[in-house]
Formats: structure tokens, sequence, C-alpha cells
């Protein structure tokens, strides 16, 4: 089969690999229709952080071709929305909703055989506790798209909103305009946000989409200009909730600077060298909460919201490459040409 390889900084190729085969009898074999690149694979394809040689990809859907013996709820033919991380969804963990700390747990792309979602097949482990089934299998091209957001983007937007315990008439801050803060904005209005500012960048595109989803206020500067901006639209009180969806130290400190006393910054981006103020953030009484988002607790309520037509976030797609132009789906993200990138493997 054919799998996107990571090779080193800058280096996205395809390869043939072995097809995965059933390994444990709670496995699935899934044959990929769609996937994508996300904003996280960035961090490793511009040597920001460090990460095997080999299978890369975490977000994808697609059609169950293979079962193991002990696979109960998941049958051969079922069309499959997968989260970025595998689980049980038995252990106290996955019971809490905390399934990205499953005592299973582990994420798909990691650089081994057959474990990442840009390919023609991967291997799903704990297929019952991890894989989400579709009713049907007729939907446009726009509806495909916004099932394969719940992979990951949507559902880490929806974490970060939550994490900042969003309520009705909040006024919401979200650092960054990537495809996780435009998710993020999604996800404060459909939380009741009243007022949603942006702190992003200077891309039209992508105020547009912001604006579309519910943003009222866009900022495009950073770092202390943008903490001015923010007070001074707010009657220097802050924002009730912020949402933190970069993970850079940058993004960090302007996140804890623009909550009001009482705020909770939730977190979704993954750290990198950011560090929190802890003397600063006890004075205001703000709290931190959010990481690895468990977007198969939400998969349910967002799913429905998709097939409901209440949200269309399969938007956030801009670009989209055949698995063998994989090369140019990172490098069109890493040049900013693209929000995010969609991958087509195969026919539903
Ligand atoms: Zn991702
Ligand atoms: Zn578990």
């Amino acid at each position: 089969m054919k799998a996107a390889i990571f090779k080193g900084k800058g280096q996205v190729v395809v390869e043939e690999r072995p097809k995965p085969t059933v390994r444990e009898q709670t496995d699935a074999i899934v044959r990929v229709v769609l996937a994508c690149v996300c904003g996280s694979d960035l961090w490793f394809y511009r040597g920001v952080s460090d990460h095997p040689v080999g299978s890369v990809g975490h977000e994808f859907i697609g059609i169950v071709e293979e079962i193991g013996t002990d696979v109960k709820d998941i049958k051969q033919g079922d069309f499959v929305i997968a989260p970025f991380a595998y689980s049980d969804g038995v252990c106290a963990n996955c019971k809490a909703g905390f399934q990205t700390a499953c005592i299973h747990a582990g994420f798909f792309g990691q650089g081994a055989e057959g474990d990442g979602g840009q390919a023609e097949f991967v291997r799903v482990p704990y297929a019952d506790g991890t894989l989400f089934t579709v009713q049907g299998k007729d939907f446009s091209d726009e509806t495909l798209a916004s099932l394969l957001s719940l992979t990951d983007v949507m559902g880490t937007g929806y974490h970060a909103a939550v994490s900042a315990g969003v309520k009705a008439g909040d006024t919401v801050a979200v650092v960054g305009d990537g495809a996780v803060g435009l998710s993020g904005v999604i996800s404060a209005k459909m939380l009741g946000a009243e007022r949603i500012i942006v702190l992003g960048s200077t891309h039209e595109d992508r105020h547009k989409l912001a604006r579309e989803w519910g943003a009222t206020d866009i900022v495009d500067a950073r770092g202390d200009e943008a903490v001015k901006v923010l007070m001074d639209l707010t009657d220097n009180v802050g924002a009730n909730a912020v949402l933190e969806c970069v993970g850079s130290d940058e993004s960090y400190k302007t996140a804890f600077a623009i909550a009001r006393a009482g705020a909770i910054v939730g977190r979704v981006g993954v750290p990198h060298n950011a560090e929190v103020d802890a003397t600063g953030t006890f004075y205001r009484n703000v709290g931190m909460r959010g990481g690895p988002a468990p977007v198969r607790a939400y998969m349910q309520h967002l799913y429905d919201a998709v097939i409901n037509g209440d949200i269309n976030t399969g938007k956030v797609f801009d670009l989209t490459t055949s698995l063998d132009d994989i090369a140019e789906a990172y490098a069109a993200m890493d040049e900013r040409r693209a929000i995010k990138t969609l991958v087509k493997v195969s026919e539903l």
C-alpha cells in the first residue's frame, strides 16, 4: 500500500509499505477514504519537535475492511470516523470522558508500520472503543469534509471552549486563527458566547471564516500589542473565557494576560517551551484546563451538529490533494498558503 512517510525536516514522501494486518484480536483495519494534515504535523515537519522517521498522519475517515475476532460493535463495511487517539472505551479514564488518557491510549501516526492515517490502510487498536460509526454513506463532499474535521480539529476546538468553561453571554477570546482556533470560534458560538474576539494573523481568508463562524472582533496583532487591543476592547477587564489554540510561549503569555480575574484558559495547543506565571495567575485567580482533546467524547454531539446542518466545519479545508501529492499538502500549510489540507485517498 501507499503511505506518507516522514523522512526528516521538510520531507514527507509517499512510499510503498506492507498493508497492515490484524495483530491483536481487538484491532480493525480501515481503508482510508479521506485524510488530512494537522497543524501539529507542522511541528516535526519544520524540525521544531522530534518525530520518528516513518508513517505519519492521525486524522482519517474510512471503511472497515477487516476486524479481529474480539471486535463486537464495529463491523466489516462500516463507515467510520477515527479520533486522533485510540482508546479502549472501558477504563476509568475513558468513562470519565478523557479517552486521550486511556490506560491503553496511543496516537496514530507515530512512525510505526501501518499506524499512520495518511495512508491507504490503517491498523486501529481497540476498534470498539476507538471508532465511531457513521449511519449511511450518501453524503456531499462538504459533509464528508465536516465529518473529517471531527477526527481532531473540531473536537479540539470544542475541547478548548469546554475547558475554558464558555457559557451563554460570555465574552470569549480565541488565541490563534489556525484550523483549531477557527473551530474554537464556532464552538464558543455553539456554547452561547455573545462576543468572540479572535487574536490571530493578518490572513483575510481566516478572518472571513472566523466572522462567518461567529467572531465579532478580530485582532491581527501579536504579543503586547494584541494584549493592549483586547484590553481596550473589554474596558480593561479581559475575557471571561480564553481559548489557547497555538502552544507557543508567546501565545500562552497572551492568553493569560487577557484572561479576566476568575477566568479559565482552555488550552489545546501543545506547549512548546511555554511557561505559565504561577504568581500572576494566583493573584488574579486565573485557572487553566485542557490538554489533548478527548474528541471521542464529543463525537456524537458534534456528529449530530454536522448531520443536522448546524455546523459546516469542513470549510476549514481550503486545499485538496491526492495522497501522491502529500508533499504539496504539507508545503502549502507550512507556507500558510492553506489553512488545512484535505487528502483524498480512495472512493467511499
Ligand atoms: Zn491533528
Ligand atoms: Zn480507556
